[in-house]
């Protein structure tokens, strides 16, 4: 049986180069919209939107699949025809290409939410962490997931990236993770199966889960989450956005995918760049952000090559400078 995944995503290490993609066919493209219905696909769609970069190409085919069973026959339509496939979330931590993505972008819109006795909670995949699970648990009185209130995600993203932020407010100690919260999720293997993965399964770590390497695809997770105080998780959470709104990018202001690069740990990529004096550095309207150089914003317009840019140098002024390796953190997707 042939492997397939959620493919066409790279994160490069030594390069910011784009891999070469195999153009499918517009025969197979529409095989496959046949197959999953012509009114739940939409041609050449722009990706741009689809980001919180509000940068990128457009995608042949876009799927916005509303439920698990179309989700899988999504996915699975685009295995058997071999066309090439991206399962998008919130698109907070993505740079997709200026020529966009030949194949089939399959959104991911498993938006289900069922609470259980005991602080349980199940949540789809497609669901946003914040605002739609966090508020909903929150009014609930659980806590847990609050921490990470202001994150673009979904919850698919979250079990990929391992969301994590510096909390609690207002000691802010300790990193706190998703994988804490987290007691199993449904995937959809490569081979086609659908089953129940505890968490041990996902071998979180730093930005990590083992999905990267896998190919899984997350239907659902259940969470189990701690009966606290409203007024408490209401404090960490106004606490925590404030601390946000010092440091990171108001995303209507500035677009952005978040942390470029990968932490480095008690050095921080951040500070070399900013060492390196790049802070503020500008290159088209991509920009490297006055207040977290660890971050590239889109100032209007920017696209792929001008973020791609500042990417390399950053890598190649940190290296010269500091003899640091500075690792991309974000998912480059698609044809650049
Ligand atoms: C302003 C800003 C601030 C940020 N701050 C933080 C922060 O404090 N902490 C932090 O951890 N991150 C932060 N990020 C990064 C980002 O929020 C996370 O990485 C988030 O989890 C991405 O989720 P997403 O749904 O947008 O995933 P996407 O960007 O859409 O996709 C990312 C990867 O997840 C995969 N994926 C999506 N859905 C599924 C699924 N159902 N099954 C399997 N794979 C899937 C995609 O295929 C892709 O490979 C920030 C980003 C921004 C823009």
């Amino acid at each position: 049986m042939r492997v397939w995944r959620n493919f066409h995503m790279t994160r490069l290490t030594d390069s910011v180069r784009a891999p070469a993609l195999k153009t499918p066919e517009t025969s197979l493209l529409r095989r496959y919209a046949d197959l999953v219905g012509r009114g739940n696909v939409r041609w050449d769609v722009p990706l741009a939107p689809h980001t919180t970069f509000g940068i990128g190409g457009p995608a042949d085919l876009f799927h916005r699949a509303r439920s698990a069973e179309e989700f899988c026959h999504a996915v699975g339509t685009a295995r058997e025809l071999g066309i090439p496939s991206f399962v998008l979330g919130r698109g907070a931590n993505i740079l997709v290409g200026d020529r966009g993505f030949r194949g089939v972008v399959i959104r991911c819109d498993i938006t289900t939410l069922e609470f259980a006795p005991e602080g349980v909670v199940v949540a789809g995949a497609g669901l946003d962490t914040f605002p739609d699970l966090i508020n909903a648990t929150v009014a609930r009185g659980l806590g847990g997931l609050h921490h990470f209130v202001g994150i673009p995600s979904t919850v698919g993203g979250a079990v990929w990236q391992n969301l994590h932020f510096l909390s609690p407010a207002p000691a802010r100690e300790r990193t706190m993770f998703w994988e804490e919260f987290m007691e199993s999720a449904t995937i959809l293997t490569p081979a086609g199966k659908i089953r129940t993965a505890p968490a041990s399964y996902f071998r979180f770590g730093y930005d990590y889960s083992i999905i990267h390497d896998t190919g899984d695809l997350v239907l659902d997770v259940r969470l189990r989450l701690e009966p606290t105080p409203r007024a408490e998780l209401r404090r960490v959470m106004r606490e925590n956005l404030a601390w946000r709104d010092n440091s990171h990018p108001d995303l209507w202001l500035y677009p952005c995918a978040g942390s470029i690069f990968k932490k480095i740990q008690g050095i921080g990529a951040g500070r070399l760049i900013d060492e390196c004096g790049l802070k503020g550095h500008v290159h088209g309207a991509a920009g490297i952000f006055h207040k977290h150089a660890n971050i590239i914003v889109n100032h209007g317009g920017a696209t792929a090559a001008e973020v791609r840019v500042l990417i390399d140098l950053a890598r190649t002024t940190v290296a010269r400078e500091t003899g640091y390796e500075l690792e991309i953190e974000i998912g480059m997707v698609g044809e650049f």
